[in-house]
């Protein structure tokens, strides 16, 4: 049984995030998608609207599992008891932010190791800062994260 934990802060989850846990799916049995919540910054969206945003993104997809986590994500891993992180790659400066968690996180928990998926070209302007900027705005955010009526506040 495989599992690996796809963290993030998922303010919003968009499609390019999407794509990366379908590529996921392909070589993992379970992936947790992990919304780190940090209290010192803020979110754009409710953490309840995220994680039911994206419970409907995957609800065809039982392996594909929502949680919320506060601590490292290395102790996160195991406390879930997944063995990589997975996370995605758009461009060289993602690569470099990357590699640097990436090496601290191999180090301070030695067996646990992070796996990189290239985003589609499609994806690979998409960021949720953007799109927060976009919706703040009242722009159509549709285009670029799915269901995007669930993260509105009720
Ligand atoms: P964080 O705050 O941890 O960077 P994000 O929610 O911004 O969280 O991103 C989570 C992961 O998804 C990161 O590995 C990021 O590089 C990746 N990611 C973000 N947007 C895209 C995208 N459009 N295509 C592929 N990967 C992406």
């Amino acid at each position: 049984m495989k599992k690996g934990l796809f963290p993030g802060s998922f303010d919003p989850f968009t499609k390019g995030h999407e794509a990366i846990v379908f590529k996921a799916l392909n070589l993992f049995d379970e992936i947790y998608i992990g919304i780190g919540i940090n209290s010192t910054k803020k979110y754009l969206f409710d953490t309840e609207n995220r994680i039911k945003h994206i419970k409907e993104l995957f609800k065809k997809y039982p392996n594909v599992k929502v949680g919320t986590y506060q601590k490292l994500t290395v102790e996160y891993c195991k406390e879930i008891k997944a063995s990589h992180i997975i996370r995605g790659l758009r461009n060289s400066s993602d690569f470099e932010y990357e590699k640097s968690i990436a090496n601290m996180n191999n180090a301070i928990s030695s067996g646990i190791e992070t796996i990189f998926f290239l985003s589609d070209e499609k994806h690979s302007a998409l960021n949720s800062s953007i799109i927060r900027e976009m919706y703040t705005n009242k722009a159509d955010i549709s285009p670029f994260v799915s269901f995007p009526n669930l993260l509105a506040k009720n």
